[in-house]
């Protein structure tokens, strides 16, 4: 297949469904990790549409809900400051820390200013030299490179005035802490393509290995997404348990050698706090080096804070796939797109946004 269009054909999206009914004889549940594979599973009614012994639960892919309220608190101190200009994806703006969100500093007179991506960020740097300009670096192993490339050039312009908020997640340690987990109901996951583009798909060989779980990698179109849930039934009913690339058209087992040569050029894995879980040992990269000294938080030598979340938000739970959206109480009530207390509803990768979006309500919810 060449074009988009043929990744949501109709029919053929029927024949797959027709093969999954065919090979799944027994109950299985199956997560996604990726935010953007959630919203497509949703918008296009994958979870309506597969036998009903197939459950899919949704995972952590999504990189602004993952960003700790620890750190969003920071991003507030820095933005207040007189002399900095913050900037930020415009979804992270939006995000609660433990009393506000970053567009309430902005409000009060603080430069916050929304970027489309870190180079934006080296160029308000460049255009006000009498300032510090922090960009919030989010995201898992698809944005590492870009944030890489851009302090790789602020140090080669000796832009002094360019500075990091980290908060790099990593995917692999996330599916371990899962299927370690004793609450774990996983039997399969579908791993994000996106981010195998970077990393390679060989890094999961040794958790498949080691939790006998199948792990298939895949897309972000409808028949991508069938077509990978397909691959993965048919693993767990044969009892094998591989990993298997659905997305060969853009992910190879090694990936792209000179992205992940830039990411060990500036960063190094550290111990990451996610939102709503806690600590995943080894599941973060941080700045390392002589590029420590664009550490917004080094630099600004920011203090622990005493942060906590929105009482009522179960967003820890949703994100590692053991409640579903609709099971929260404040779900479409106290908490919506427009009012949101927390990550999963105001990010557009949220699962809670994308059970909000496509009218996914407690009862019909599987
Ligand atoms: S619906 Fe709102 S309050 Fe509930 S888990 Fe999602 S983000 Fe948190």
């Amino acid at each position: 297949m060449r074009y988009l269009d043929e990744y949501r054909d109709g029919a053929a999206a029927q024949k797959m469904l027709r093969q999954i009914e065919r090979v799944a004889t027994r109950p299985w549940t199956i997560m996604e990790v990726c935010g953007s594979q959630t919203h497509a599973i949703l918008k296009y009614g994958i979870d309506e549409l597969l036998p009903p012994q197939i459950t899919l639960i949704h995972g952590p892919g999504c990189p602004v809900c993952v960003t700790p309220v620890e750190t969003v608190d920071q991003a507030l101190v820095i933005a207040s400051r007189d002399d900095v200009i913050f900037t930020s994806y415009g979804d992270m703006l939006r995000v609660p820390g433990s009393s506000k969100d970053l567009l309430s500093v902005k409000a009060e007179g603080g430069d916050v200013r929304m970027v489309y991506s870190p180079m934006d960020a080296l160029k308000v740097a460049r255009d006000n030299p009498g300032k510090r300009v922090v960009f919030f670096a989010i995201g898992f192993e698809t944005t590492a490179p870009a944030n890489a490339m851009a302090v790789v050039a602020a140090e080669r312009e000796g832009l002094a005035n360019f500075l990091m908020l980290t908060s790099h997640v990593l995917i692999p340690p996330a599916i371990q802490a899962i299927a370690s987990s004793p609450e774990n109901r996983v039997q399969g996951f579908l791993a994000p393509g996106h981010v195998c583009t970077v990393t390679g798909y060989a890094q999961y060989e040794p958790l498949a290995k080691k939790y006998r779980l199948p792990i298939v990698v895949t897309g972000f179109e409808p028949l991508d997404i069938l077509h990978a849930i397909h691959m993965l039934v048919s693993q767990l009913e044969a009892g094998r348990h591989e990993v298997e690339n659905q997305y060969s058209r853009s992910v190879t087992r090694e990936g792209n050698r000179q992205a992940q040569a830039l990411i060990d050029e500036v960063f190094e894995v550290a111990d990451q706090r996610w939102r709503g879980i806690g600590v995943i040992p080894c599941s973060g990269l941080r700045l390392k080096g002589r590029y420590t000294k664009y550490d917004a938080a080094r630099v600004f030598a920011l203090e622990e804070t005493a942060s906590r979340e929105a009482s009522v938000c179960i967003a820890g739970l949703v994100l590692q796939g053991v409640r579903k959206p609709p099971e929260c109480p404040a779900f479409g009530k106290e908490c919506t797109p427009e009012h949101a207390l927390g990550a999963p509803m105001v990010s557009s990768e949220g699962a809670c946004a994308a059970y909000y979006l496509y009218a996914r309500r407690a009862g019909t919810a599987r």
